[in-house]
Formats: C-alpha cells, structure tokens, sequence
C-alpha cells in the first residue's frame, strides 16, 4: 500500500521531534546541511527503536517541503505547511510502510513510491518518498528501489528509516547516507518522560530499560500498561521456578496474550538479569547442569523470537518453553 502523507501521520508517534531534546544538535546539523545544499539525496535514518527516527524523518520531509522555510525550518503556514502538518495528503509526500501486523514491505509499494516519484512534482518543488521500516523490504523490493536510489531524478529524496540496517542490501546502504539516532542517556530519558507521561520515577526507569533506552517505545509501553505485562511475566517466571509442580496451564493463558515479541523479549530479558546475578559474587546458587539449561533455555527463547514473525505456532513454542522452563527448579538435581 502507498499513501500520501495521510498514512505517515496515523503511524507516527504524536511527539513531535522538536520536542526530542537528545535531537537537538543532530536537527540542527542536517538543517545546516540542508541550507547547504549538501543533503543527499537518499538517507538512511537509522537506530534503535523508540529514539524518534520517524519524528526526525517528519520535521525533515515538512522542511524540503515548505514553501518559504523559517531559518531554515518549516514555516508551519505556507500551502505545502498547512497541508504536511495537518495529517492531510501532501500530494508530493510518499510513505509506504509493513501493513499493519507484517514486517515485510513488499515489491509492488516500492514500485508505486518510484512510479509517484518519476511524476512531476504538484507543487512545482521537491518530491519526497520515506521507506518506514526500510530493513523490512524483501529482495524484490530491496532491486524494485535500486534504479529510483541511482537516479533519483531532480529535487527527489528519499528517506529510509530502519532499526536494523544490517539487514538491508549492501546495495541499498551504499546508495544511501546513513543518519544514526542517538539513544537518550538514561536520566535524560526519564525527565522526558516526566513530562510527557508522569509517574514514579521507578515506573518510568523500568519503562526506558524494558525498551532498552528507546524514550518514544517507553511512553507507548507506558500508556499502554504493558511494563505491568512485563512485570507479570517476571513473576510468573520465578513462581515456577520455585514451584515446579504447580500447573503452568494459566501462566500459558496469559502468555500466549502477549504478543510474540514482546514475550520473548521479556522473557530474555529476566534470564538475562539472572545469569547476571548469578554470576555476581555469592551469586553463584545453581550448580553447572543448572545454570547449563539456563542457557539452553535462553538460546531458546532467542529462536522463538526469531520465529515470532515467522508462521510459526506461537502458542505451542510457548507451552513447550514454560514445560522445560518448569524442570529447571532446584529439586529436579
Ligand atoms: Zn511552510
């Protein structure tokens, strides 16, 4: 699917970058590149999830777009303005994106950005296609962009956001610039967060180190509950520890709610702390064959969350997990 502008607006976060102060020199340096002229015409706008890559792809696309730019900012009022920040369709504004619950972005959404963008341009200036999730494309898609990263035409640019860039094609990466998006140091997260959300400190420490440091993941997270979710994984992972012969069946219930990678991930993150504990001094409580299928059991863990995007039966990995998870107890050497 290929959308105007409209689409960007639904699926970004509602922060806006300028108010992400950890992006304040890095906004200020591409303005200065862009006054410049010296913006390429591909970047690739990549770092971990939550930092605000697509609030900063945003104010980037609403200020190639304005019409009279403000010190090198978007005016926020002209024709184009009023049309890129209102979340209506800036006909020169091409966004395409996973559809909702894939990660795959498929070869006919890159054909139609490139199709949109060889079009001459409706408000006689620039073109800009963003590519969300660009790590997502598939092969097809990756070559459906190569000719459009070559030759990008007059005014054309294109903004490629990624978690991984690893995972794009090193044609893809070396077409493109790549912009890093730094992650907020840990205190400069949570004061964002006061602000944006409130809460006790320790709710919203929690939050940032369960979306390892992404401030915008964190919010959502917060909103949304689920640092309650990861906390009652935490404890349904040592009550059954402590108590193997219970029945695991109501801690499957739960689980197989949670959305895949979210569970494994928290469920990664607890064997971590506890490898970690356990090898501190006098941490040291499980004998080897123990803390042995406490690895095994993570590498597990870590190829579920492979699978989790995959076909495969989540529910199943789950309770075969919690089985083996449930023989690890101290009683069972
Ligand atoms: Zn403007």
């Amino acid at each position: 699917m290929i959308d105007h502008q409209a689409h960007s607006a639904a699926s970004l976060n509602d922060c806006s970058a300028s108010d992400l102060p950890w992006q304040h020199s890095l906004w200020k340096s591409l303005k200065q590149r862009l006054q410049d002229d010296r913006l390429p015409h591909a970047l690739l706008i990549h770092g971990a999830p939550g930092v605000g890559k697509r609030a900063l792809a945003q104010r980037l696309v609403q200020t190639l777009l304005c019409l009279e730019p403000k010190d090198g900012e978007a005016c926020g009022v002209c024709r184009a303005c009023r049309l890129s920040h209102s979340g209506g369709a800036h006909p020169d504004w091409v966004q395409v994106a996973p559809e909702p619950e894939k990660t795959v972005i498929l070869v006919d959404q890159i054909r139609d950005l490139c199709a949109h963008l060889s079009l001459s341009a409706a408000f006689g200036g620039r073109r800009v296609g963003v590519i969300e999730s660009a790590d997502g494309m598939n092969v097809n898609a990756a070559n459906a962009l190569l000719k459009t990263l070559e030759e990008p035409g007059a005014d054309v640019h294109i903004v490629l956001i990624a978690d991984r860039p690893g995972r794009l094609p090193a044609t893809i990466r070396s077409r493109c610039q790549p912009q890093f998006c730094p992650v907020p140091g840990h205190a400069e997260a949570i004061l964002w967060l006061q602000q944006q959300h409130g809460g006790e400190a320790k709710l919203l420490s929690q939050a940032v180190n369960l979306a390892g440091g992404g401030p915008l993941l964190a919010l959502e997270w917060l909103q949304q509950e689920v640092v309650a979710e990861a906390r009652q994984v935490a404890k349904d992972l040592v009550g059954l520890y402590r108590e193997p012969q219970q029945d695991p069946m109501p801690i499957w219930t739960r689980w197989k709610e949670i959305p895949a990678p979210r569970l494994w991930r928290w469920v990664l993150l607890n064997l971590h702390h506890w490898c970690r504990a356990l090898q501190a001094p006098g941490g040291g409580q499980l004998s080897p064959q123990q803390l042995h299928r406490l690895l095994n059991l993570s590498q597990q863990a870590q190829q579920s969350l492979r699978l989790a995007a995959s076909p495969v039966r989540d529910d199943l990995q789950i309770w075969q997990w919690l089985l083996q998870w449930s023989q690890q107890g101290p009683q069972q050497d």
